[in-house]
């Protein structure tokens, strides 16, 4: 999996803050630590932003010890729900790290990033087929189900992604991303450790940290679409951030659609596209603009990575292929996960009888081919008067208007109409929010009538989860939260 661990002893692999490790020294920490893990057992990693978490991923995948990533941030309860789910046999955490109660109950192996031992007998590479990570989906929809993710899907999905951006061992990673989803820990942190190239860790996003990073050396920034709404609003007055961008060899957003006005400032005041790029936990990525294509406008994904089936269906099951038409995305490949754990019903109703995984995505093509994400088929695609409408399209146009911040738009139930448009705006300043009328006339000059808003609901925050998803069922039952 990682031939440079051997290869390239003393170069940088990681670095989080202060504390950094050479390869030749990752290799020895997470070899000795790779002989403690209990053979044909899983392991939990309480996956906070540290070295330690990248050591401890990186002895499971040595030990073929499959390792589930647990987000510090979650409640009591989400927590109960994966260690009843996932059972593991113990928890790697770092010292000192306090853990929570729910964790109490299970043996804890500190993991020690310092540990230089004699040099581990390499074990034998593992098969593909046995699973690497059970990384827990983002409960944006419902309860977050465990992918179980085998070797073979890492290693493939992370050549992809070589070709696509030109990814190289001298690509040095900004990364503001948390370790426990596959954004921030599989393509973060796996993805630069086969490549043999560096990462170096934010810690907490900032735009200063962006700036610093990237004009001191690194070369890529992986982040989601809340962080680049904060590059896009400060790049535009702070010159030493716009240069940092502009030196970039690659800027990546995912996990979310990137509203295309954020792309558009970024764009304006760095010259700079942001590249993004299409994904699920359960299929890793499926699609990405690739780094050396030009022409693929905003809000687009790009198109399949290399070994990735990729078609869109209609309702009837029937694969459309002209441009302009919408439909779910099915995807085919070596990149796929194996199954939910302990969920062979919702793994089987995942897959059709030959083998295509359903997204629930529903995209179109642009002209050119490459993929737009219209949205997912249960919250943001709305049936309004016999028109099937993109939550999407409707947020980038409120977007865009200067009084607002954030904006959702979800569909209610509606006697004529089968379901209605409603927005829910954050505005820019909370002491004066958009005028209704005007509003109203800044959607009427972009959108055709059935798509505007009938109803405008201003919050003070929209609710989002750890990867900055908006949880739109939260706000159509406001009743129901994260735990619902
Ligand atoms: P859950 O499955 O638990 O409800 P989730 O689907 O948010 O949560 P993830 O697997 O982390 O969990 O997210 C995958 C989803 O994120 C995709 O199905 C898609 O809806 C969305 N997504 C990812 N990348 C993009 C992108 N570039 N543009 C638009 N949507 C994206
Ligand atoms: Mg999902």
């Amino acid at each position: 999996m990682f031939p440079a661990l051997a290869a390239r002893p003393g170069r940088t692999a990681l670095r989080f803050g202060e504390r950094a490790l050479t390869y030749g020294r990752l290799a020895a920490a997470a070899g000795t630590l790779a002989a403690r893990l209990p053979a044909g057992r899983r392991v939990a990693c309480w996956a906070t932003p540290t070295l330690e978490t990248a050591v401890g991923v990186v002895a499971g995948l040595l030990a073929g010890v499959p390792v589930v990533p647990l987000n510090p941030r979650t409640g009591e309860r989400e927590l109960a729900h994966i260690l009843g789910d996932a059972a593991p046999a113990a928890v790697l955490a770092a010292p000192g790290e306090r853990l929570p109660d729910a964790l109490g109950a299970l043996p804890r192996t500190d993991v020690d990033v310092t540990a230089t031992g004699p040099a581990p007998v390499p074990a034998p590479e593992p098969p593909p087929e046995s699973p690497a990570l059970i990384v827990y989906t983002s409960g944006t929809t419902g309860p977050p189900k465990g992918a179980v993710l085998p070797r073979r899907a890492l290693a493939a999905n992370l050549d992809a992604l070589r070709d696509a951006w030109q990814w190289t061992a001298d690509d040095v990673l900004a990364h503001a991303l948390p370790l426990f989803h596959v954004h921030g820990l599989i393509l973060g942190v796996l993805g630069p450790l086969r490549r043999g190239g560096a990462v170096r860790h934010l810690g907490r996003f900032s735009a200063e940290g962006v700036a610093r990073e990237l004009s001191s050396g690194a070369t890529m920034l992986f982040a989601v679409p809340t962080m680049y709404h904060r590059l896009a609003e400060a790049v535009g007055t702070d010159p030493a951030l716009a240069r940092a961008l502009a030196g970039a060899r690659l800027l990546v957003s995912g996990s979310a659609a990137l509203p295309v006005h954020d792309h558009e400032r970024i764009l304006a005041a760095t010259g700079r596209r942001v590249v993004e790029r299409y994904g699920m936990t359960e299929t890793l990525m499926n699609t990405s603009v690739r780094a050396d294509d030009t022409d693929t406008g905003p809000g687009t994904v790009g198109v399949p990575l290399a070994g990735v089936e990729l078609r869109l269906v209609d309702e009837e099951e029937a694969e459309l292929t002209g441009a302009g038409e919408v439909g779910e995305i099915r995807v085919r490949g070596p990149h796929l996960f194996s199954g939910y754990l302990n969920r062979p019903d919702a793994t089987a109703a995942a897959f059709t009888a030959d083998g295509w995984f359903r997204t629930g995505d529903m995209a179109v093509r642009a002209p050119g081919g490459a993929l737009r994400i219209v949205g997912r088929q249960a919250t943001d695609l709305i049936k309004s008067g016999g028109y099937k409408i993109g939550a999407g399209e409707i947020e980038n146009v409120l977007l865009e208007h200067p009084a607002v911040a954030e904006a959702a738009v979800t569909g209610e139930p509606d006697t004529d109409l089968g379901e209605r448009v409603v927005a829910w705006i954050v505005p820019a300043d909370p002491g004066e929010p958009p005028a209704a009328g005007e509003l109203a006339g800044h959607v009427s000059a972009q959108l055709a009538p059935h798509k505007r808003p009938r109803t405008v609901h201003l919050l003070a925050a929209l609710p989002r989860n750890d990867m900055g998803k908006v949880m739109k069922r939260a706000l159509a039952a406001p009743e129901t939260g994260r735990d619902g």
